[in-house]
């Protein structure tokens, strides 16, 4: 194999980085403590507007919905500048990655006309309402019901784990309509619809990041389903291989790694254990680097990835804990207040692997598509 980027990617990852240097503020890493808080929602909106309005916040949407038509590295190189930096974006980056695809694939002419362009201007963030307390890993089990009534759906049942629900406008929500894996479908619902509430939990992630949603007796029209009743699986299935790769958080580890060694260095701290676990959690964001870079490519030349997707997606969860143990072994004093974005990594690293799915599904799937091992040990 041989990679190198082109002059084009080189200059938009340069475009991309003067950016961010103009427009983060002097305490912006102060604001990326907890990445679903009121205050980095509230800031992503104006940052977002912003990055809009230089043609960065969606260059790789088609033209009509406010794109440039860039190809899949520039979403890549766009999405690796920004976790690099700490993902100013916040919750956006769902819209960008998934949510406005998705519906322009998936949505009627009504939803596309109210949902996407708010999405391209960077003015709206949306929650993801998935998981429950007894579906998690296996989402075909959710039990959040939608009954037709007429030409509208009466919604009743619990979300768990959701995040930014408290600042978002709208949750893009699956319930059930029927039986098993077919009988369920998804909802666009208004976070402002009455017999919503929303509950933080709190947590050591931050401040504001996961919430329980309860919906009581929640009435929507029927035209608030995305593609037809029961087509959920299918949906979800295309949305959700484009959520688990379109987060480059080895970025946000190397950048991390680097700091820390060179505070350690600074301090006169560094040991020869501390060198070799430095050097383990290098080659662990390279790896998670390069096996991103793959299912990229694959997207590029518009290959459905397979299992080596779940490798990225692993190589990308090992990353994180790798650096994030190092912070912990060696820099321990950061942690408790004494630098934010090391802070902020480190809250992260602590559910790797468990939000956006549990990383045990994903090294199930490697073990029985990748390996062809068989699904019950003999
Ligand atoms: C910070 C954070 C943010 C989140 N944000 C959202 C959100 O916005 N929207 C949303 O819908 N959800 C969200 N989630 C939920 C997340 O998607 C779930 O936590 C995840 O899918 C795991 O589900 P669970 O918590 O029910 O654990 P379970 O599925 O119950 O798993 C518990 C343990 O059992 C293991 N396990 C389960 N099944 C298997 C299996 N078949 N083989 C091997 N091991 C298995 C898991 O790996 C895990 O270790 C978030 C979670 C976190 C931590």
């Amino acid at each position: 194999m041989e990679f190198s980027w082109n002059k084009e990617q080189k200059e938009f990852r340069a475009t991309v980085r003067d950016f961010l240097a103009t427009h983060l503020p002097d305490n912006w890493e102060h604001i990326a403590h907890g990445p679903g808080s009121a205050s980095q929602s509230q800031f992503s909106r104006q940052f977002c507007a912003q990055l809009a309005d230089a043609g960065l916040l969606v260059p790789h949407w088609p033209a009509r919905w406010g794109g440039r038509d860039a190809d899949a590295w520039s979403a890549f190189i766009l999405a690796e500048e920004m976790w690099a930096a700490g993902e100013p974006r916040g919750g956006q980056y769902m819209n960008v990655n998934w949510i406005g695809p998705t519906l322009m694939n998936f949505g009627s002419k009504e939803q596309q006309a109210r949902y996407i362009p708010p999405m391209a201007q960077g003015q709206t963030l949306w929650c993801q309402g998935f998981s429950e307390p007894e579906a998690g890993s296996d989402l075909a089990s959710l039990r959040t019901r939608a009954h037709r009534q007429a030409d509208q759906y009466c919604i009743n049942g619990q979300k768990i784990w959701t995040s930014y629900a408290a600042e978002a406008e709208t949750c893009f929500l699956l319930a059930r309509t029927g039986t098993g894996k077919s009988g369920i479908s998804i909802f666009l619902v208004p976070m402002d619809t009455p017999g919503i509430t929303v509950v933080e939990i709190p947590s050591l992630i931050g401040e504001g990041d996961i919430h329980e949603v309860f919906f009581e007796n929640v009435l929507v029209p029927a035209s608030a389903m995305l593609g037809e009743e029961g087509q959920a699986w299918d949906i979800v299935r295309t949305a959700l291989s484009l959520e688990r790769v379109g987060i480059p958080r080895f970025a946000l580890a190397s950048r991390i790694l680097h700091r820390a060694a060179t505070l350690l260095k600074q301090r006169d701290r560094f040991s020869t254990g501390a060198t070799e676990q430095a050097a383990r959690a290098k080659a662990a964001c390279e790896a998670a680097r390069l096996f991103s870079y793959e299912i990229i490519d694959q997207r590029q030349k518009g290959i459905t990835a397979g299992s080596e997707a779940s490798v990225a997606r692993i190589a990308t969860v090992n990353a994180e804990r790798a650096v994030a143990e190092f912070v912990v072994e060696h820099l321990p004093e950061t942690l408790a207040g004494g630098d934010p974005l090391l802070l902020a990594h480190h809250q992260r690293g602590i559910v790797a692997g468990i939000a956006s799915g549990a990383a045990e599904i994903q090294l199930n799937l490697i073990a029985t598509q990748l390996l062809q091992l068989p699904r019950e040990p003999r």
